[in-house]
């Protein structure tokens, strides 16, 4: 008898902004192997499950995909409900895939549980529409990011076809991108918003224009942060002041006992 991976998605920092989904199969599991940008907290609610962190940010080594891909096989050998963790949605830039096809293969049932991916987190901090009619009727995903062994990608043209972009892993790279789509014939004067630690207490912003980005680099940006970039993304007066007054946490250590 096998156990089943859930692949569950831990929502962008905030303990509170998890599915109920979620937090059932946290209380239920045996064990939880959980990605190095999930919340404390989030983890805590496993009460009972042995707790992997996984992931590049916790260690001085990235833990190999295949490394992981053959722990979750092995944990389903051994345990009945096996929690994979992962920041944000499990199937936006989290190689969710890799992992699907490993348990497939190994002939393990698994399942997914979405969660709410930065993208959506970060638009919620500064309380703009990442569509709005006559302004923005497309949002693409994108990142710059290719791994070693991939074929290069269009992000770029991609990004210059539609009206709003959400940039993922690309604050490292904020020169590079922002001369990438200046010669896919984005505007310099484009607004861009860069949300940094989206739904955490340490939530930072930072408004400029598409030729300004380079300027990224001095911003001493040390959390994750998510590019947005479209016609509505210009700086609103007095968003970041009210961000924290506003946000209601919930003690969910204490509620999970
Ligand atoms: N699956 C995740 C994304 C993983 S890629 C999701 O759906 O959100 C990791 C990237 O996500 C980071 O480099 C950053 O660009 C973004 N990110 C994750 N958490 C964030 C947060 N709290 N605030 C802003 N960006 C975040």
């Amino acid at each position: 008898m096998t156990g089943t991976v859930y692949l569950v998605g831990a929502g962008p920092g905030a303990p509170d902004l998890l599915t109920l989904r979620a937090a059932r199969l946290l209380a239920q599991a045996d064990i939880v192997f959980y990605d190095a940008l999930v919340h404390p907290d989030t983890v805590a609610l496993a009460g009972y499950a042995e707790k992997i962190a996984v992931g590049k940010r916790c260690g001085k080594h990235s833990t190999v995909q295949q490394f992981i891909n053959k722990r979750l096989v092995d944990a389903a050998r051994k345990h009945a409900v096996i929690v994979r963790l992962k920041g944000g949605d499990p199937l936006l830039f989290g190689r969710a895939q890799e992992e699907i096809a490993a348990l497939e293969a190994a002939g393990i049932r698994c399942e997914v549980v979405p969660g709410i991916t930065a993208a959506f987190a970060a638009a919620a901090e500064i309380k703009t529409s990442l569509t709005q009619r006559g302004v923005a009727r497309s949002v693409t995903f994108a990142t710059p990011r290719v791994g070693a062994q991939e074929q290069p990608s269009d992000w770029a043209n991609s990004l210059a076809a539609t009206d709003a972009g959400a940039i993922y892993m690309g604050v490292g790279e904020a020169s590079h991108i922002a001369a990438t789509l200046l010669a896919a014939g984005k505007p310099s004067t484009l607004p861009v918003a860069i949300v940094e630690n989206a739904s955490l207490p340490n939530m930072r912003i930072h408004y400029m224009t598409l030729r300004e980005l380079p300027q990224l680099a001095d911003a001493q940006i040390t959390g994750p942060a998510l590019i947005l970039l479209g016609p509505q993304f210009t700086a609103r007066e007095g968003v970041a002041a009210f961000a924290e007054a506003e946000r209601c946490r919930f003690p969910l250590r204490k509620a999970a006992g």
